[in-house]
């Protein structure tokens, strides 16, 4: 079977890579086109992840969507591709789809988060297979996102609550003020006080350039940013996130990436 076309061969480089699951965007995360795929490729996708016995896949929405938008044109627009998205990627059996929250860009967190509630109303049937993750965010800006209490706030408010987990970011927890780096259990006790554990559902995998607290949202290279390989390797190990999906969303190409994981599976004997 040819393996030409983008998303089977998106798999297939997993498989290159030795890792055993994947993230893709949703659609062209900066922008809004997509391509449709055709039943040949999505038949050679399927076959690829059944065969390496991948774990669950998450697709991420693109980063022009701001479902907290008190704008118009781009909160309408959020609506339409978080809709359109979760259907797309259900009907590829994507087990997750993860998106950034939101900016509110001035009218308040609280605003914001009404506009988001309002928005995942409209696209979530409740009779979906695929989950809605919102992800944590390290609150650069107006973003929406940077404390567990908001995005609590948000899953309380939806109608279908049942259909919506959480992805966590190290990058963005580390940025956002939570101390994996020193106090991994605490904050992990914090996360189930406020959301439980059980909703989380993936972790985004990331060493942050910028410092603790900082709200500043710059990914680095496992090892080579402020949080630092041994409290990575931590994350990984912890008795409550080891079951989960990780995936490295670090600035490297796929050689990179798969030199960072053989490091990490060698290190750490799995
Ligand atoms: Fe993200
Ligand atoms: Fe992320
Ligand atoms: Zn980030």
């Amino acid at each position: 079977m040819s393996i030409a076309e983008g998303i089977a061969k998106a798999a297939q480089n997993v498989v290159n890579m030795e890792a055993n699951t994947m993230q893709i965007f949703s659609r062209n995360p900066r922008g809004s086109g997509f391509r449709s795929y055709s039943k040949k490729e999505t038949d050679c996708f399927q076959k690829i992840r059944k065969e390496n016995n991948f774990g669950p896949l998450l697709a991420h929405a693109p980063y022009t969507m701001n479902l907290a938008s008190p704008k118009e044109s781009v909160y309408e627009f959020a609506c339409m591709v978080i809709r359109e998205d979760i259907v797309r990627m259900d009907s590829l059996f994507i087990e997750n789809i993860v998106l950034h929250p939101g900016s509110h860009t001035g009218i308040g967190a609280g605003a914001g988060i009404e506009n988001i509630i309002a928005g995942l109303n409209q696209a979530v049937t409740g009779k979906e297979s695929i989950t809605i993750l919102l992800e944590t965010m390290s609150g650069k800006g107006t973003e929406i996102g940077r404390s567990f209490e908001e995005l609590k706030a948000i899953r309380d408010g939806v109608i279908h609550p049942e259909k919506i987990g959480v992805c966590l970011d190290t990058c963005h927890v580390f940025s956002a003020g939570y101390d994996i780096v020193n106090d991994l259990d605490g904050v992990l006790e914090e996360f189930d006080r406020v959301l439980g554990l059980d909703l989380l559902r993936a972790v985004h995998l990331n060493d942050s350039m910028m410092p603790f607290a900082s709200h500043k949202d710059r990914h680095a290279v496992i090892g080579q940013g402020q949080i630092g390989w041994e409290a990575l390797l931590r994350v990984i190990e912890h008795p409550a996130l080891k079951e989960l999906p990780f995936y490295l969303e670090t600035p490297q190409d796929d050689q990179g990436h798969k030199q960072e994981i053989r490091k990490m599976r060698e290190a750490l004997g799995v």
